[in-house]
C-alpha cells in the first residue's frame, strides 16, 4: 500500500487513467497481467487514487 511513481496501461481503453498506488484495485489489475507502464500516459488520476486517504486502505 504505497505511493509509487505514476503509471497506467495502454492495454485497456475502457480505463484511460493512471494510478499512483500500487494497491489501487483497478491499478492492481494492470500489474496483475505485467502491462503497467511508467508515466501518466496523458489520462487522468484514477478515482480511486485520487480519493484514497493519505493513510489507511482500500
Ligand atoms: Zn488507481
Amino acid at each position: 500500500m504505497a505511493k509509487v511513481p505514476e503509471y497506467h496501461t495502454n492495454t485497456d481503453p475502457a480505463d484511460p487513467v493512471y494510478h499512483v498506488y500500487d494497491d489501487c484495485p483497478a491499478g492492481k489489475r494492470v500489474f496483475a497481467d505485467g502491462s503497467n507502464v511508467e508515466g501518466t500516459g496523458g489520462f487522468v488520476l484514477c478515482a480511486l487514487c485520487k480519493t484514497k486517504p493519505t493513510t489507511g486502505h482500500f
